[in-house]
Formats: C-alpha cells, structure tokens, sequence
C-alpha cells in the first residue's frame, strides 16, 4: 500500500467541551530496548512532534496536539501546564477530569502519582486544591469549604471500592439534577493534605501489590481518584455547590492481541477493554462536536458512564497521553498518537536518530548496522 499522504483535517474548532490533549514522551530506557535501536520519536516543539513512518523510512509523521511534553519536562511543568489551570472551578462547583492515557510501561503511573521524589498530578493536585481552599476561606468568609476523597477501581466492568475493599461491584446511578453518583462508595473526608497523604498512599499501594499477584491487572484496570469539594453558602438559605475532581489512571491502551504468537489483529477492539474502547468514542465524539449524529455514548461503558458529569459538556478535562520512545513501543505509540493528535503531516526527510546519547546503546547499533539488520516496519 503507499505511504499516506495525507494532511489530516484538523478536528472542529475549539469548543467548550473539548478535551484537552496533551502528550509526555517519557526518557528513553535502554532496558526496553532490547536490540539497541534508539528512539523512533522525538519532539520539535512544544505542540509537535514526529514518529518515524513504518511504511517508508525515508519519511516521518508530524503530529499537533494542545500540549507536548518532551523527556526533559518535569513532573511539575507537566502539572503547572495541564492541571493546575482547570483545579479553580472544582471550588466554583464545576467539574474536571484528568486522565493518563497509553500503553503500559509508557508512564501513567508515574504521571499520575509519581513517588516520593517525584510526586506526580495527584499529590500536586490535592495539595493545591487545598492551598486554594485555604486563600478562598480567607478572601472571603461567605462560604465553608469541605474536601473529601474516594478511590475505585474499573476492572472487567466492575466498580470495586479500594477504600473498602471487601465491597462488591456498586452501581453508578443519576439523580433528577443529572448527576453522576455511587450509592455506598466510601466517601473519607480530608482535613488537609497531609491526612490525604496518610489515607489514599496504603490505599493506592493495596492496589499495586494486589495487581502484580493478579496476572497485570493494574494494567487491565482504571484507577480512579475522586477529589470532592463541597461548599456552603453561610447565608441563611444555604447554598450547596459541589465540585468534583476525577484523577484517573487508565488502563493500558495497547493492543494485546498484537503480542499472540501470529500477530493476529482482531476487527472489534471494544470486547477488550470496553471502558478504554468507548473512552476514545466519548473523547473522539466531544472533539468532532457530538460525532456527526449528535450522540456522545457516555452509557456504554461504566467508566465513560461514572464521568458522564465531569468530561465534556461544561466540565473541563484534560488527557495526557504518555508514549514511550523505543521501538518496541511503536504501534501502540501509533495507535495512541492518532488517537491523540489535533492533526498529523507525512514529512518527507530520514528520520535522523540524533536522540539517543547512552553510549552503551550507540556502540550495539552501530554494530547492528554493520550487520545491516533492519527493516522498515518494526
Ligand atoms: P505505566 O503506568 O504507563 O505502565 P509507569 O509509570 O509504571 O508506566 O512507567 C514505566 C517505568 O518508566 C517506571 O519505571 C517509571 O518510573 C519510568 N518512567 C515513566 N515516565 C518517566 C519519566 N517521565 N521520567 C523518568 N522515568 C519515567
Ligand atoms: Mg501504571
């Protein structure tokens, strides 16, 4: 087949319900490299960025998106650029989402929640949202403030409580106002950031140790994070607000049916990872406006269901697609990259792999080339 040579149509014009895209290369890791091929990605600026073209090496692919996150970029510039811009209207009663979106070993985890050196969007995120709790308490005393935490699970479409982990698959329901809640879902609340720190770490560590026993299940899972802040008017008809927070930490995005011993490629990916699969129809269906047909399948999978309030409409959400630069990752990067992109350009010039600087890896690729190994499709 020839190479596309195609310039995409960018996706409808900036609307309110639009998710916002964001892309984080991680570092290149010779370990997962494991015939020294250097990086098939690398960044240009800080919306763009190109991936070899499997189908003509001579050429690149060039993608836009609203963000993008080279392997320099530090756990808080990925913060203080695509999260801490959206936390305001949590306290406002609005809703917001962030999500960690690719394949597994790309970086969602480290994202996300980071480690002690490291803290990532969930630490940053609730130690702000309570910092401007504390300056809004303090502007103005018309309001009190209360913060509170749950934590769940989405695995083979059930929703598991990890604060009380003994419960069984709860249900999502709506209310007259059109909002999205879990009747039984354990609902703690925070006093301050240090009492999050004590209750949601063992939290989110039971889910790690449980994961790794259970054959890759936090790569099979979404991890989901909800902050709430509730606000009451101190006036004698007291006014409510809530605003809610989703934290997510999605399920891996590869294909695992790629990996089976024949390569087989099955037509309907859905039956995989429902929730990941209609996520992508909702996220796709919010940017082209509705999807032509005007509907955004919110009800088809208990994830898209449980955001149905807090992604698109008057929510304000924010994806960052983490890919990694090996080749070993290169159609799950392709996949995710089309997925993610605003707009993709076929570039006609060799992809020269100045990226890689591990001397170790340089000496085994050269001497791959004089072995001229090598095919265009990875
Ligand atoms: P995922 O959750 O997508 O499976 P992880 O977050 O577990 O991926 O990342 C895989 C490995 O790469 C981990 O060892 C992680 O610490 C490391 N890693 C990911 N992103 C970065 C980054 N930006 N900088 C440094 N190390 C990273
Ligand atoms: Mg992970």
């Amino acid at each position: 087949m020839a190479a596309q040579r195609v310039v995409e149509v960018p996706k409808a014009a900036k609307q309110t319900s639009r998710v916002r895209v964001a892309v984080r290369l991680r570092p290149y890791m010779v370990k997962q490299d494991d015939k020294g091929e250097g990086a098939c990605v690398r960044g240009l600026d800080s919306q763009t960025l190109e991936i070899i073209n499997w189908r003509n090496a001579t050429e690149t692919l060039q993608y836009q998106f609203d963000a993008f996150h080279d392997e320099q970029a530090t756990q808080q510039e990925v913060f203080l650029s695509s999260v801490k811009p959206i936390l305001p209207h949590i306290l406002k009663g609005q809703n917001a989402s962030v999500f960690a979106y690719g394949p597994t070993g790309a970086g969602k985890t480290h994202t996300m929640l980071g480690g002690p050196e490291q803290p990532g969007v969930i630490p940053r995120a609730v130690r702000e949202v309570f910092n401007l709790v504390k300056a809004k308490e303090k502007e103005d005393n018309a309001w009190d403030y209360s913060i509170s935490m749950s934590y769940l699970e989405i695995y083979n479409e059930k929703v598991l409580d990890l604060l009380c982990p003994s419960a069984q698959d709860l249900p999502i329901r709506e209310d007259k106002d059109r909002n999205i809640l879990i009747p039984g879902l354990t609902n703690t609340p925070l006093t301050s950031f240090s009492d999050f720190h004590t209750q949601f770490l063992p939290a989110s560590l039971n889910r790690t140790t449980a994961s790794t026993k259970l054959n890759q299940r936090s790569s099979r899972s979404h991890a989901v994070l909800l902050i709430k802040v509730v606000r009451t008017q101190r006036a004698v008809q007291q006014r409510v607000q809530t605003g809610k927070l989703y934290l997510v930490d999605l399920a891996g995005s590869e294909d695992n049916r790629r990996t089976g011993n024949k390569g087989i490629r099955l037509k309907e990916s859905g039956a995989i990872n429902l929730s990941l699969f209609t996520l992508s129809k909702v996220v796709d269906a919010l940017s082209t406006g509705g999807g032509g047909s005007g509907r955004v399948p919110y009800r088809d999978s208990k994830l898209t269901r449980l955001l149905q309030d807090s992604l698109g409409g008057s929510a304000h959400s924010v994806m960052i697609t983490n890919i990694a630069p090996e080749y070993t990752y290169y159609f799950d990067t392709y996949t995710a990259l089309n997925f993610a992109a605003k707009s993709k350009q076929v570039i006609n010039k060799p992809f020269v792999r100045e990226t890689v600087t591990t001397p170790s890896v340089q000496v085994k690729r050269s001497r791959e080339e004089q072995e001229a190994v090598g095919s265009g499709e990875p």
